[in-house]
């Protein structure tokens, strides 16, 4: 930029010094030569001194010049080598001088492309005014920030931040020295640590960040403006499988094509994300009824299940989708979206592929119910249930006549579980179903092996819900697996409980087809419900048996021992046998026997225990 010659390390001002000074020296020489002795002494002295001061003055002279320039190069490094874009202009305007940082970013390979042209070449016409401004402050030798637009060599515009500084050679402005910043770049920067921080990379989509941003957003709108909103947490039912099946690169294909099909079905004022893995959210605004909104997300999952095309295999998966609607003022963000997690997790509890809206009437007790209905759905598939058994023995001569099933669960954490810590939950949940079915092919299975290995077998009593009567059809059910197991139905007992027996006149021509094969029937808990003598005659039983707790205070209450009483003496009289159940003394027992009562069941003589138990009793028996 400011670059002079130099000869073997000699600035050309000391080298024409020397040049003049070796001059003198030889019209000293002449003089000294043509003078006479005196002059000659006096131009020698003269001489000596002036060419000695002459040449030192000059030494000094070289060594500031060679310092300045020195300098100078520092400032042509600076100025080249500058991570920051430096342009020179002159008093025209145009260009004389850049570094390589400005013609990077302006996309051009050589500086000398630019240099000579006038900088309003380069920019754009909505920037020009701004510039020629700040120019004339610069020639007034003020400093100027502004961002303008400038012109890319592909023509595309970029942001500068610029600041332009007056250039001062003795004492006046000689050009300009313009500082550019790429605001352009910076913004790009953010706008990618902003992507990653709130967009999902592989689909493209919101993530759960932005996602909780927005709802809080909407939600806030909501309650200003008074309007319905509804927050759908959705599901793949079967991702793994897909995962497992067709491998990764195929699974986030089909991400991909769900993905797209959401955006395609939201509008303006909705919004979607993607939460993680196969789960995905969305922001339903401006509902006008939960209708209107059950209808759009059912055409959600409408969509959702339409095959996939994974590179042209079409694949088919179904979803499940739980609903929270701001209904409760109380509501944040946070709960809200907890409310429509519940509902996916209730949904996903009974098979999937449905929708579900979360109801306020669920509260905290009601998710322990729905995590221990998960759990049973767990243990039935891990055979983490048991059958205990509990001998049955005839009053007079003592002997087992049959024995009762009842169910355990060996639960992981929590030990051996009583049934009824599950079974009314198993009831209620519609899980009793595969539960029972369960219990009467094991309790039959059992039987029949201790039939073949030639034990004096007794029939098995299982206990029946009411859900397996209405779900199934039970004499159906029960002859298969009769058939399967291959015990004789004599040897199978079900127990029926009276609260079924309301119903019973519906059941009637079921529990017919059960008797008919030859299976027994008992009504369990008898004398708690609402039984009729009645129905009792109606119907197809063999056994009454009576509630434990009439037998617990037989001794004490008389009003228990006459129901007693009376019931054995009715049962009797119907041509029914009956059991007494929670025997647990020697005095219940012989009172029992007094009333001429047919058999007891008991901790007298056995609690329920596990099969290599009451196979022990059997071989004793
Ligand atoms: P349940 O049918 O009345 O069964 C009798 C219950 O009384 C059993 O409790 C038994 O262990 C208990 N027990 C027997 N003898 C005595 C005694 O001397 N004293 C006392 N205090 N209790 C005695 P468990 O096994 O806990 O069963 C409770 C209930 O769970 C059963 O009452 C039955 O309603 C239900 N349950 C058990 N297994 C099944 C099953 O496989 N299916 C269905 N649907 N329900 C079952
Ligand atoms: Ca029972
Ligand atoms: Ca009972």
């Amino acid at each position: 930029m400011f670059k002079r010659k130099q000869y073997k390390g000699l600035e050309p001002s000391t080298i024409a010094g020397y040049l003049i000074i070796v001059s003198l020296a030889w019209i000293f020489i002449a003089l000294f030569v043509v003078s006479t002795f005196t002059y000659r002494i006096i131009l020698g002295t003269v001489g000596s001194v002036l060419l000695a001061t002459a040449v030192i003055l000059l030494f000094r002279a070289n060594r500031i010049a060679q310092a300045t320039n020195f300098h100078e190069s520092i400032v042509d490094t600076l100025f080249e080598s500058n991570a920051v874009a430096l342009t020179l202009i002159n008093h025209h305007g145009k260009i004389i001088e850049l570094n390589h940082t400005t013609a990077n970013m302006l996309g051009y390979e050589h500086r000398n492309d630019l240099i000579g042209l006038p900088i309003m070449d380069i920019i754009e016409q909505s920037s020009q005014e701004a510039l020629g401004t700040a120019l004339e402050q610069v020639k007034e030798g003020k400093i100027t920030s502004l961002n303008i637009h400038v012109l890319h060599r592909s023509s595309f515009p970029l942001e500068l931040q610029i600041s332009c500084e007056p250039v001062i050679q003795n004492g006046s402005v000689i050009g300009g020295l313009i500082i550019s910043h790429d605001l352009s770049d910076h913004k790009r920067n953010i706008e990618r640590i902003r992507y990653m921080a709130y967009y999902d990379d592989m689909t493209g989509l919101p993530n759960r960040t932005l996602f909780q941003i927005r709802f809080d957003e909407w939600l806030l709108r909501a309650k200003e403006d008074h309007f319905m909103l509804g927050v759908c947490y959705i599901d793949l039912d079967n991702f793994k499988l897909i995962n497992a099946s067709f491998g990764r690169e195929y699974a986030d294909l089909m991400l991909l094509q769900m993905a797209d099909r959401l955006n395609r079905l939201l509008s303006e004022h909705d919004f979607v994300a993607r939460m993680e893995g196969d789960s995905f959210a969305l922001l339903l605004n401006h509902i006008d009824h939960i209708d209107q909104l059950l209808e759009r997300a059912q055409h959600i999952l409408e969509v959702i299940g339409e095959p996939y095309d994974l590179k042209g295999v079409p694949v088919h998966v179904s979803a499940s989708m739980g609903i929270a609607v701001n209904i409760d003022p109380a509501d944040d963000g946070y709960s809200l979206f907890k409310k429509a997690d519940m509902a996916l997790v209730k949904v996903k509890e009974t098979a999937g592929d449905n929708i579900l809206i979360y109801s306020e009437e669920w509260n905290n007790s009601s998710y322990e119910r729905l995590k221990l209905q998960h759990e049973i759905h767990r243990a039935i598939q891990k055979h983490e249930f048991e059958l205990y058994y509990q001998p049955q023995y005839d009053l007079l001569e003592g002997q087992i006549v049959g024995v009762e099933a009842l169910i355990r669960w060996n639960h992981p954490t929590k030990g051996m579980l009583s049934p009824i810590h599950f079974i009314p939950i198993a009831e209620e949940s519609g899980l009793i179903v595969p539960i029972g079915e369960w219990v009467i092919r094991e309790a039959c299975r059992q039987n029949k092996e201790w039939l073949d290995e030639g034990l004096p077998i007794v029939p098995v009593a299982v206990n029946l819900s009411i859900r397996q009567f209405i779900r199934n059809d039970m004499s159906l059910q029960i002859s298969k697996i009769l058939e399967e197991t291959g015990l004789p139905p004599q040897y199978l007992d079900i127990e029926i409980t009276e609260s079924m027996s309301i119903d019973i006149n519906e059941m009637n021509q079921k529990l017919i087809e059960i008797s008919e094969m030859g299976v027994g029937i008992s009504v369990d808990d008898f004398g708690t419900g609402y039984s009729s003598f009645h129905y009792l005659k109606a119907l197809p039983i063999n056994r009454l048996k009576i509630d434990r707790s009439f037998v617990t205070d037989i001794l004490h209450e008389k009003s228990h021992a006459e129901i007693v009483s009376a019931i054995i003496a009715m049962a009797h009289k119907l041509n029914l046998q009956v059991i007494a159940e929670g025997v647990e003394t020697d005095e219940q027992f012989e009172f029992l026997r007094t009333l001429q009562c047919d058999e007891i069941q008991g901790y007298l003589k056995s609690p329920p225990v596990p099969s290599s138990f009451f196979q022990k009793l059997l071989c004793s028996a």
